[in-house]
């Protein structure tokens, strides 16, 4: 059997998407900044996505902004909202210390540059309270950057109630939606989001696309040079088919909300159920406030990578951690920010699961996983040292 569980590392596109993509590349081909009637075709069929995106999340067409994804969207809305703090001299930014590496990394250029950056500590389930948030901003604060959904341990976080602190404050507030956007409802009004990242691989569209949303008003610095495409916030002849596929699988998405959610879910309670039997583990991030498709455990005693080499090996495609971390043999920054010892956070697992998997899959999970950590306990000095004592058990 072939268990794909690796949904927050990236989608299997939908066939709506597909088609999309297909009629992008064989029937709009022009230019949509082209004047003739082929180019003006394409900017049609463009403006007509950005509307579709724009009312799945609440928002007016010129506020959409196309990038290549969630990494881009996420850098141009920090660096833009930064800018802006500048002119104003506010230069510190509020974010948390579990947030995606686009955010983290675009933050440690900002503060080679003179902001000060507060990363808040998110606890044993990895959140933040908005008392948290309002009680670290200051009268120089420009950015409130937090994440809408972890991608690693699948906390949700109360992105309407940070929205309305940030509001209060006159602080701009952006949120990595990446994980969050076809899975989670989003109204960018309701919720005061003034910037907001997406990523059209992460709900079932194509790769390498992404929208930045920003408030009408908000100016952005174009981190690409050029013409004037997207109203002169992002230079390059737009990847039309590409955003044909993520405007379809959106609405796609949103239309099925609630349905995939209920459905995916019930399959979700019975893998985090059924692992928890496995002796000396522990679910990973908020076990209620939690994304549909996301079971993220430790294990003690395993290694992370031994266990998703065999897995693999069973046909079962998951993770550890996030799959950017993965190849590397640091542990998820993402486990030690909720304070996972370094040799538990190195027996991590995620499996994160779409509306396509199935009961019988499930069953192959908890039939197969923990036969495998059982294994790998069996032949681990590590576990050796933690049955006799050696070695106090954390889980
Ligand atoms: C995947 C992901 C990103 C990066 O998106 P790309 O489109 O792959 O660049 C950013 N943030 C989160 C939370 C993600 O899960």
């Amino acid at each position: 059997m072939q268990v794909y569980a690796d949904n927050a590392a990236t989608t299997k596109m939908s066939s709506t998407a597909v088609q999309a993509m297909l009629y992008g590349m064989e029937k709009v081909y022009g230019n949509p900044s082209s004047l003739h009637t082929v180019g003006q075709q394409a900017a049609e069929a463009m403006q007509a996505a950005r509307q579709k995106i724009a009312s799945c999340i609440g928002a007016t067409a010129n506020e959409i902004t196309f990038t290549s994804g969630g990494s881009e969207a996420d850098n141009q809305a920090i660096l833009s909202a930064a800018a802006i703090g500048a002119r104003k001299g506010k230069k510190h930014i509020v974010s948390t210390a579990f947030e995606h590496h686009a955010v983290l990394h675009t933050l440690d250029q900002l503060k080679k540059q003179g902001y000060e950056v507060e990363l808040l500590p998110v606890g044993p389930i990895g959140t933040v309270t908005a008392q948290q948030v309002e009680d670290a901003i200051r009268e120089d604060t420009c950015l409130v950057s937090v994440m809408y959904a972890n991608n690693e341990v699948g906390s949700i976080l109360p992105i309407g109630e940070i929205g309305a602190v940030c509001r209060r404050h006159g602080v701009l507030f952006h949120t990595d939606a990446v994980q969050a956007a076809g899975h989670l409802a989003i109204q960018v009004e309701e919720q005061n989001i003034d910037l907001l990242s997406l990523s059209a691989h992460k709900f079932h569209g194509p790769k390498g696309i992404g929208v930045l949303y920003a408030r009408k008003g908000i100016p952005l610095v174009s981190l690409i040079q050029g013409g004037a495409q997207e109203r002169h916030k992002r230079a390059g002849t737009e990847n039309l088919p590409a955003i044909l596929g993520m405007a379809a699988a959106l609405e796609e998405a949103c239309d099925h909300l609630e349905e995939n959610a209920a459905k995916v879910s019930r399959l979700r309670d019975q893998l985090v159920e059924g692992l928890s039997r496995i002796p000396h583990s522990a679910l990973n991030g908020d076990p209620v406030h939690r994304l549909p498709g996301n079971v993220s455990f430790c294990f003690e005693g395993i290694e992370g990578e031994s266990l998703l080499l065999l897995l693999d090996s069973k046909g079962i495609c998951a993770s550890s951690g996030s799959a950017c971390t993965s190849g590397s043999l640091d542990p998820s920054h993402v486990l030690l920010a909720l304070g996972r010892p370094h040799e538990v956070a190195h027996g991590s697992l995620r499996l994160s699961l779409c509306a396509e998997n199935t009961e019988a899959e499930v069953e192959y999970l908890l039939k197969e996983i923990p036969a495998v950590v059982e294994y790998l306990r069996s032949i681990s000095p590590m576990w050796k040292d933690l049955v006799r004592g050696k070695r106090q058990f954390v889980l």
